[in-house]
């Protein structure tokens, strides 16, 4: 459904992305980990048209996607901005209006009507600043405002950023529900442990490359994910000789 081809993209001097090809199918959840810095905002800003490629393509159901962000959304790719970025001086409902932008008013109407389900607080909360929600609030709000557009890719970054345990449980389930509603989803995630358990496929980016790639449970298994990304101590054999996993991953030290 989204195939991202050869893709290099960064800023100024600075190379973030360096050759990536990955592959995201219809109705999967498909999961890219990585440390600070290894280039995952930058995918997802680049795929949503708000950073421009150095070299490559992106081919949405085909078709090359266009470069301006509105234009993807209108093919039906919406991100979910890593930190939320709801418009704090707006209220929840108003928030919900401006994801439906491009949406006529039977749409909208129908597209809230669902997310209230999905989000009773949102419901309860219509008229009240976006501001003055919690996080965990925020970020569904932030991900009901996605869903307003009706997306068929939604990007979800680092969803669970600074969220409590419990708040990052009914997130990673209403994203489950929502690919199981027929969105496919492009997740983002530091909390690798949660991330691999959800997706179908993963991708490891390390320093701007793809340097692994599996089905979830796969990469959980692998001691080399396990030292890495899931704080575990054991030493993994590669290519003969014992090296521990931050030697293939030194953006972890
Ligand atoms: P994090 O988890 O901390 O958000 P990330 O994996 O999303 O990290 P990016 O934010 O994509 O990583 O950053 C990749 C690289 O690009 C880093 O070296 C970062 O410092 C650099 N970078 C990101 N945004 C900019 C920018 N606007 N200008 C210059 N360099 C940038």
């Amino acid at each position: 459904m989204l195939t991202v081809k050869n893709l290099s993209a960064g800023y100024g001097a600075i190379l973030a992305l360096h050759e990536i090809n990955l592959e995201v199918n219809q109705g999967q959840i498909v999961s890219i980990i990585g440390a600070n810095g290894a280039g995952k905002t930058t995918l997802l800003n680049t795929i949503s048209g708000l950073v421009r490629p150095r070299q490559g393509s992106i081919l949405f159901m085909g078709e090359e996607l266009p470069r301006q962000p509105h234009l993807v959304v209108k093919r039906g790719i919406v991100q979910v901005p890593e930190g939320r970025r709801v418009f704090a001086g707006l209220t929840v409902r108003e928030n919900l209006l401006m994801g439906g932008y491009l949406r006529n008013s039977q749409e909208i109407a129908r597209n809230m009507e669902h997310i209230y389900t999905l989000f009773p607080v949102l419901k309860e909360r219509a008229h009240q600043y976006a501001g003055t929600l919690s996080g965990g609030e925020q970020q569904m709000l932030a991900v009901g405002r996605g869903l307003m557009s009706n997306p068929k890719v939604m990007l979800f970054d680092e969803p669970s950023l600074g969220l409590a345990p419990l708040v990052v449980n009914t997130i990673f389930s209403i994203i489950k529900r929502i690919c199981e509603e027929g969105v496919t989803v492009l997740l983002v995630e530091q909390n690798a442990r949660k991330a691999l358990a959800l997706c179908d496929y993963a991708y490891v980016l390390e320093n701007g490359r793809i340097t692994m790639a599996g089905r979830g449970e796969e990469l959980l298994a692998d001691p080399r994910i396990r030292k890495a990304y899931l704080g575990e101590q054991a030493e993994c054999k590669v290519k003969g000789s014992a090296t521990a996993a931050s030697e293939l991953n030194p953006a972890r030290g």
